[in-house]
Order: structure tokens, then C-alpha cells, then sequence
């Protein structure tokens, strides 16, 4: 990406890292000819002083990319060596800019003293390395990391052996130390990877390269990154393991497949490889089941916006619109339980047990929220921490946390609280005292940013640093002292001692008075001359130099004393990272009980009673996202609406709703409303409803909404068939189908058709839950045929000739869609209004004379053998002519005619 073929300046990749290019550079020059030559797809950021530096094409394209000034910086081969930087202190700045723009760079800086370089000799360069490779997928800086989004990296694994390929992801945050795997199929892997929605996805060149999986590696786009095949080594997989988390065996972590384990330890390989000498403190892996998970298949995802809208802003989903967490780790807990709901009702009630006790208990709710507004994000301190990242407000980060959460622990140790709860409080009472102790006894009240410059240890803390600290400070009220002697001394009143980097301590006068200074020999000999301005004169004295060096060497000590200091400080937590992480986890459980709670109480949630049956009734259900926008908009209230698609009693099989009515009368706001619900209650919140009882959802499928895919060449209408396939050939019995006007995208009645055979498809073959919105009246009449299909439509008033959307679903077809209506609301031209209302009475006209109702009767249903007795045809003429014949009552040539009035009738017929 970075060393292009065409250099714009003339000098290509491939020379630049030639024999002949090596030979020809600077001893600097060829240092960063090899540096760069082992990192060909990475910017180098090559640390010379207080800069980062580019060069060559890195130059031209970051000095592009992050609108900079592109200099030159001498010759090589007889070409300009154009370069760019950025100051190391502003680099988290331009590192995020360039991340986000999809860059990876690498870091190299000096890893010896340049005092050290200059005794191997004047010309010798000072040695480089490369210390990390910065990559999205493997942040840990505040400044790149979303406080309320994780940053996953994810590995995807292949394994062939004998029969079919078993696929495995692993994913972490190298943020907080999560660390997953789960099994996967080539049938769900992008449903899966959009489940953990990485920001990074590493895989084996030739699985990238596999023509059949393109599709999935098209829609992640640059996030897919392919490395070479050793990294995916399933032989060294278990090895590279053990070492990584320094134990013998893997038997302790539980048990994985090999297509697992190769996952796991190819994410461990890059870890290492980007983060060369430095070792985040990860988790063990926790092994996640597929079918411990509600499956959302990708297009469910992105149409029921749940953490992202369509259009890929955060403000309008689902998420925005639930989330009361008040801490990092709490907002990231929730968006993980939203993202992979649960199929388990004893682990989903517990979840809901916590917010019922919270909500019964408003005073611990508020003063628990109070206490975690103060929780820093500790986890994300932690591995900044070990990766040698970290400063001394990441160790206050700690200390708070631990504060706070000894004091939550305290204040909630007699609560009777449910089984969530009381086990994250058990953690958090577990924590050791030591720590806290030991940190707030060191560290002071208010801390740098750097530990570089000292500052961060509490005054009375340590003897020997008071001690050098007061040397230092006492030594700089001795030079105040020195400046009024000599201003005495000399009659200079604008005499100054000052200090800068490159002369130390110095005395300053004027130009002007120079020649009291250098006057008289005795004065010569005492102020040494230093400098010479253009308006100013500089000297120093040997009591100045010695005081000078007196303070330097105080205050480097001190220095000194406070950075060993860190460095227990910091191994000390490190020491307790596990319980750190455990403890962390523990408050963002309590986050996002207490959010939920508050949610529910703000808006009148209900607690959904989950099981597993087929049930799904809804009583006045809400949209939560419209609701809530409609309350911020003044815009009244929303109208709730039930929905019950459970079984009949004695049925097996839930049921399908026919949903009709007007253009913007709320069809697909309530469809969507019932999914998200099911969601919410599966991801163990209460819901927008008066009264919920939800069967376990296995699957999740919606339709909703028309959009095309042009760069993948498919048309709207074929994204939507694509789409309706995916559900029909996955949904079950157990799913819950969303479908909002499937066949509007093509000829009328080839789009009738295929809406018709695909309700009969779902309530004969998928037996699956499901709401089905269509403006294809005719569809209604299909109730009369399909036993668990009941029609329910939006209603309307018309007043006025206006209409009036009531937003309530009731039981019934619609016998129109208003859609003229909408149009002419929607500021249509009167001619074009009119018109359209002429040419529909002309079709509707037309359309009466062969009603498409009747194709009810003339089509045989689809793959079913339609029982006799479920058609409520009415008596045919011939069975009304026979009804009336009392055959005692007849002579037989009475009884002739009426053999032939029959046969003539049955002609007609
Ligand atoms: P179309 O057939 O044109 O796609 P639709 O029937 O699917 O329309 P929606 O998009 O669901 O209609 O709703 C239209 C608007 O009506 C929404 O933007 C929303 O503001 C409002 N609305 C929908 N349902 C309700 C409700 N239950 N209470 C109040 N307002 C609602």
C-alpha cells in the first residue's frame, strides 16, 4: 500500500530497497531503507528527536492524508528524499486520522542513547527498531478507542481434513483482554463475524483468496486483512498457546475443536507481531456455542439498525435509544448483549431477576449510579499499563476503581440481592486491599499526564524524595538569590538569571550594560562569557554551574526515585490483572442492570415472561426508538398495539399475521416493533409492552425496506430476493419471520405471485412466527385457506375527503392503500393527483370484471393437499336443484326431466 510501484518521484519500491539503493544511502538513510523494507504495507514513522519523520511515498501519502506539509530532506539516487512529520507528543492525533483512514503504521523509534551511538563513533547512527505496529484491530490509546465501543480483532481459521472444512473465529479486545472463540460454517460466517463486528480480521492467504468466500471478504472490505499461512499453523497451534499464557497444558481452558485452537493461536501470532516485545494481559479463551446465541442474519442486522442505523450513525439505533449505562464497560456490556441475545430462559430471567430487584429498590439504584459515575475505564488502563503504555493517570484510573468499588461492595454487602448480582458483588468484594493501599499512599492528587517529567508521587510519601525534591527546589530559591546579589553587585537593576535547553542556567543583561560585565579583569574573571545577541549578553559563574549541576542532579534523582516508584506501582497491578478485569466486569454487570432498570421505569417497560414454548404475545406494544423520538418531537403520543402469534390451544405452531393497510399508516413501524422486542426480551431487558410472552426466537429474520447493492451488481429487486431466499431456506418452527412487502420491486403480478407462494411457503414449510405486511390486497383472501394465517390491517378514519392515520392495528383486510392520498400529502402536483385518481377508477373498474379474488379457488395450494372440508364453498346449483327434489313425490317422466335439468346445469357449470 505504502511503497507503490509508481513513485511520484520517480524512485519505485522495488529500488528503493535495491542493492544498489542500500549501497548509495547515508548510514541513516540505509538504516531506514531496512526498516522499511521489512515493513513494505506499514507508514514508518521513523523517530528522529522529538519527531516521527516520513519519507518517500509514507511522506507524500500521509502529508495527503493528514493535510500536512510535504518537505524535502536531501538527495538519494539522485531524486529529492521527500519527508513529513509529525511531533511525538501530538502523534495519537495524526495516528487516529490515519487508523480510521484504513493505514497501518509502524512505529520505530531510537532504542539506544545517542550517547551511546556516539561512542562506536561521530558518524555511527543511533539504533531503530520497530516497537509496535499499530493496526485497527490492536489499539489501546484513549484517544483511538470509543469509551462505549469495543475494539475487537478477529482471526478466522480453516481446517481441511478428509470431509468438510470446520471453520472457527477467535476475536479479543486487546483493550480489556476478552478473549472468544466459537465454531462457525461457511453458511453463517458472516452472520457470526457481524455479530462481533471486528474492526480488524485476520486470515490465511489462500482462505482470502478462495473465490467461494469473496462475497463475505467483499462486504467487510478493508477490515480483512490476509497474513501469511504460518501464522494459521494448526500443528503449532497448542505450543504457541502454553507459551503465551505461561502453562503446560492446555487442559485447564477447557475444550476446544482444532479449527478453534488454530483460530485462538493465530490471533496470540499477531499479537506478538504487532506488538513485538510487549505482552497484553489477555484472558484465557472462553468458548461461546452457536446455538447459545438468537441468529441474526446480516440483512436482520443492518434493517432492525440495532447498534448502527442504515445509513451508519449511532444516534437512531436501538442501542442509542436503551442505553442509561453511565460507565464505558457498561455501555460496552450492553452493546454485546444486544449484538448475540441468549436462547437460554434460566440465564435470560436471570438477567431480568436484576433489574426487577433494581427497580424495587430506586435509593441503591441512584447511589449505585453515582458511585460508578466515578469508575474509570479500568481494564483499558490496565493493558496500557503492562504494554508499557500507560502514565501515571492510568494508576490513578486503578486506584479509582478500586475505590470505587470497594465502597459499592461496602454499601451492598447486606442487600438479599438475585443470583447476577450477588455473584458480581462477590468479585468485587474479593479484591485485594494491598493495591488500593499501596496506590493511594503514592500516588499524588492530581497527576501528569507523563510520568517522563515526574510529579505524580504524593509529597511525604517517600523520604529520600522529599529529601531530593526539597535539594532541587531549595537550590532554585539559592539562584533567586544569586540574581539579587549580582544585580547589587553589579548596578545592573535588569540583571536576570534564566534557563534554557542549550546553555543551562545563564545570567542575562542587556546589550547596553555588557561592558560592567566585562569591564575590569576582576569582573572578567568572574562573569565567563557565554553568548552574544543582538541585543543581550549572556555570562555564567562558577557558583551558577555548580548550583546548576546541584539541581540538575537533585532533580533527576527525584526523577529517578518516582520512576522506580511507577514501575512497582505498575507490576504491582499487573500482578493483580486478573482480578482487575474480574472486578471491572463485575461494576459493568451492575451498569447494566441499573440502566435497564432505569430505562424501564422511565418509559414503562414490562418484565417479558420468556420460555419455551412457540408463544409470542405482545400486548400494547411500543417501538422503543419511534416512541422516543416522538416524545423528544412533541409529535403525541404512540398508539401501542398488541400482537399474539402464538399457537391456537392445541396448536403447534405459531402463527402468520397478514398485515394491510395505507402507505405511512405504521405497517413496517409495527412489524419491526415486534422484532425488536423479541430481541430485547432475549437479551434479558424489559420491553415496550404492557405484557410480553415470548417462546424462545431460535432465528431472526427480517425483510424490511428496499435498497440495492449496486457495487456487488445486484439490483434492488434481486437484493430483496436474495434476502427473501436466505428465509425461507433457513427460518424454523422456532423463528420469528419479518416480512414488509416482498414483490414491490417488479411487475404486479409476477410480484403477487411470488408474495402469495412465499406465505404459503412459510405457513406450510417454515411453520415459523411471522408478520408479513403487503399492499397485495389479494393476499387476504388466503386466510381462507391457511388455517394459522389471520389478516389484521392499520386503520384509517377519511374525513373530509383527508386521511387519518390511526396507527392501530385491528383485526381485518384493508381494502385500499390510500396511496393517492400520501402522494398528494406528499406535495404531488394537483394535474398529476387528479389524474392518478382518474386512471385508478378506470383499473379498479377493470379489475372487477375478473377479481383476483378468485384465483383463491383456481389455484391449488402450494405443495399441500388442500382437505375438502376446509374450503367453505358454497352449495353448488346442481346440489340446490337436488336438495329440492323429494324423489316419492315424482312420476317418472317428472323424474326424467329433471335428469336432464341436472345435466344441462352441470354444462353451464
Ligand atoms: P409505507 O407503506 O408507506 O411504507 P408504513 O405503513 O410502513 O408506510 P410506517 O413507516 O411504519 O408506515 O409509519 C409511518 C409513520 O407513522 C412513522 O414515521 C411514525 O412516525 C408514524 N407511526 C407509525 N406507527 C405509529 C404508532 N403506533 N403511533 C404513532 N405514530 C406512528
Amino acid at each position: 500500500m505504502t511503497i507503490s510501484d509508481t513513485n511520484e518521484n520517480g524512485l519505485d519500491a522495488a529500488t528503493l530497497i535495491s542493492e544498489e539503493s542500500r549501497a548509495s544511502a547515508t548510514p541513516m538513510m540505509e538504516q531506514y531503507i531496512e526498516i522499511k523494507a521489512a515493513n513494505p504495507d506499514s507508514l514508518l514513522f521513523y523517530r528522529m528527536g522529538d519527531f516521527y519523520e516520513l519519507f518517500f511515498d509514507d511522506a507524500a501519502e500521509a502529508s495527503r492524508a493528514l493535510g500536512i506539509t510535504l518537505t524535502k530532506r536531501g538527495q538519494h539516487m539522485g531524486h529529492d528524499i521527500p519527508m513529513c512529520g509529525v511531533p511525538v507528543h501530538a502523534a495519537d492525533d495524526y495516528l487516529q486520522k490515519l487508523i480510521s483512514l484504513g493505514f497501518r503504521v509502524a512505529v520505530c523509534e531510537q532504542v539506544e542513547d545517542p550517547a551511546e551511538a556516539k561512542k562506536r563513533g561521530s558518524k555511527s547512527v543511533v539504533r531503530r527498531d520497530v516497537v509496535r505496529l499499530v493496526t485497527p484491530g490492536t489499539l489501546t490509546e484513549e484517544k483511538l478507542l470509543s469509551p462505549s465501543e469495543s475494539n475487537y480483532l478477529m482471526a478466522l481459521a480453516r481446517i481441511r481434513g478428509g470431509g468438510e472444512a470446520q471453520y472457527a473465529l477467535a476475536w479479543i479486545d486487546i483493550s480489556t483482554g476478552i478473549f472468544r472463540v466459537a465454531e462457525t460454517g461457511e453458511d453463517r460466517l458472516l452472520a457470526d463475524i457481524l455479530r462481533i463486528d471486528p474492526s480488524e480480521l485476520i486470515l490465511a492467504d489462500q482462505v482470502f483468496h478462495d473465490a467461494e468466500l469473496k462475497p463475505v471478504f467483499d462486504v467487510l472490505g478493508r477490515r480483512v486483512v490476509p497474513q501469511p499461512a504460518v501464522l494459521f499453523d494448526s500443528a503449532s497451534a497448542e505450543g504457541r498457546m502454553t507459551r503465551y499464557f505461561g502453562v503446560g497444558t492446555l487442559d485447564g481452558f477447557g475444550t476446544f475443536g482444532r479449527a478453534e485452537l488454530t483460530a485462538a493461536a493465530a490471533i496470540i501470532a499477531y499479537v506478538e507481531k504487532t506488538q513485538i516485545n510487549e505482552r497484553p494481559p489477555l484472558g484465557r479463551p472462553e468458548r461461546e456455542s452457536a446455538a447459545s446465541t438468537l441468529f441474526i442474519d446480516p440483512a436482520t442486522r443492518a434493517n432492525l439498525e440495532l447498534a448502527r442505523t442504515l445509513s451508519g450513525s449511532r444516534e437512531g439505533s436501538l442501542l442509542k435509544a436503551i442505553d442509561r449505562t453511565v460507565t464505558g464497560g457498561g455501555a460496552r456490556l450492553l452493546s454485546e448483549r444486544l449484538m448475540s441475545p441468549l436462547t437460554d430462559p434460566a440465564r435470560i430471567g436471570e438477567r431480568l431477576d436484576s433489574i426487577g430487584w433494581l427497580m424495587d429498590e430506586p435509593d441503591t439504584v441512584s447511589s449505585l449510579r453515582q458511585l460508578l459515575k466515578r469508575v474509570p475505564d479500568m481494564p483499558r488502563a490496565l493493558t496500557r499499563l503492562a504494554l508499557d503504555r500507560g502514565g501515571p493517570r492510568d494508576l490513578g484510573a486503578i486506584l479509582q476503581g478500586l475505590a470505587a468499588s470497594r465502597e459499592l461492595a461496602e454499601k451492598l454487602a447486606h442487600a438479599p440481592m438475585p443470583p447476577e448480582l450477588s455473584a458480581a458483588l462477590k468479585t468485587l468484594q474479593s479484591l485485594p486491599s494491598g493495591l488500593e493501599e499501596m496506590l493511594a499512599q503514592l500516588l499524588a492528587d492530581e497527576l501528569p499526564l507523563l510520568k517522563r517529567d515526574g510529579g505524580f508521587i504524593r509529597e511525604g510519601a517517600k523520604a529520600e524524595l522529599d529529601e531530593a525534591r526539597g535539594l532541587r527546589d531549595q537550590s532554585r530559591r539559592v539562584i533567586a538569590g544569586l540574581q539579587l546579589q549580582y544585580a547589587e553587585e553589579t548596578g545592573i537593576r535588569a540583571l536576570k538569571i534564566k534557563h534554557n535547553n542549550v546553555l543551562g542556567y545563564f545570567i542575562e543583561v542587556t546589550a547596553g550594560n555588557s561592558d560592567t560585565m566585562t569591564g575590569t579583569p576582576e569582573a572578567k574573571a568572574r562573569f565567563i562569557h557565554r553568548q552574544s545577541m543582538a541585543n543581550a549578553m549572556r555570562f555564567t559563574t562558577t557558583e551558577l554551574a555548580e548550583l546548576e549541576s546541584r539541581i540538575a542532579n537533585a532533580a533527576g534523582e527525584a526523577v529517578a526515585i518516582e520512576l522506580a516508584a511507577f514501575a512497582r506501582m505498575v507490576e504491582a497491578v499487573v500482578a493483580e490483572a486478573e482480578i482487575i478485569k474480574a472486578a471491572a466486569r463485575a461494576l459493568a454487570v451492575f451498569d447494566v442492570a441499573a440502566g435497564l432498570a432505569v430505562l424501564a421505569i422511565e418509559r414503562a417497560y414490562c418484565r417479558p415472561h420468556v420460555d419455551d414454548t412457540r408463544a409470542f404475545r405482545i400486548e400494547g406494544g411500543r417501538h422503543p426508538v419511534v416512541e422516543q423520538a416522538l416524545f423528544r418531537q412533541g409529535a403525541g403520543p404512540f398508539i401501542a398495539n398488541d400482537c399474539d402469534l402464538s399457537p391456537a390451544a392445541g396448536g403447534s405452531f405459531g402463527g402468520v399475521w397478514l398485515l394491510t393497510g395505507p402507505n405511512m399508516g405504521g405497517k413496517s413501524t409495527f412489524l419491526r416493533q415486534n422484532a425488536l422486542i423479541a430481541i430485547m426480551a432475549q437479551m434479558g431487558s424489559y420491553v415496550p409492552a404492557s405484557e410480553a410472552k415470548i417462546g424462545i426466537v431460535d432465528r431472526l429474520f427480517s425483510r424490511v425496506g428496499a435498497s440495492d447493492d449496486l457495487a456487488r451488481g445486484r439490483s434492488t429487486f434481486m437484493v430483496e430476493m436474495v434476502e427473501t431466499a436466505a428465509i425461507l431456506n433457513q427460518a424454523t418452527d422456532r423463528s420469528l419471520v419479518i416480512l414488509d412487502e416482498i414483490g414491490r420491486g417488479t411487475a404486479t403480478f409476477d410480484g403477487l405471485s411470488i408474495a402469495w407462494a412465499a406465505v404459503e411457503h412459510l405457513h406450510e414449510a417454515n411453520k415459523s412466527r411471522a408478520l408479513f405486511a403487503t399492499h397485495f390486497h389479494e393476499l387476504t383472501v388466503l386466510s381462507e385457506k391457511l388455517a394459522r394465517l389471520a389478516n389484521v390491517t392499520m386503520k384509517v378514519k377519511e374525513w373530509q375527503g383527508e386521511v387519518i392515520f390511526l396507527h392501530e392495528v385491528g383485526p381485518g383486510a384493508a381494502d385500499r392503500s390510500y396511496g393517492i392520498q400520501v402522494a398528494r400529502l406528499a406535495g404531488l402536483p394537483d394535474s398529476v393527483v387528479a389524474r392518478a385518481r382518474e386512471v385508478l377508477t378506470r383499473l379498479e373498474d377493470a379489475d372487477r370484471k375478473n377479481p383476483a379474488s378468485q384465483l383463491i379457488d383456481d389455484l391449488p395450494l402450494f405443495q399441500v393437499a388442500v382437505r375438502r372440508d376446509q374450503v367453505k364453498a358454497g352449495p353448488s346449483k346442481v346440489e340446490e336443484l337436488l336438495k329440492g327434489i323429494n324423489p316419492d313425490d315424482l312420476t317418472p317422466r317428472e323424474a326424467l326431466e329433471k335428469i336432464y335439468a341436472l345435466k344441462k346445469e352441470l354444462g353451464n357449470g
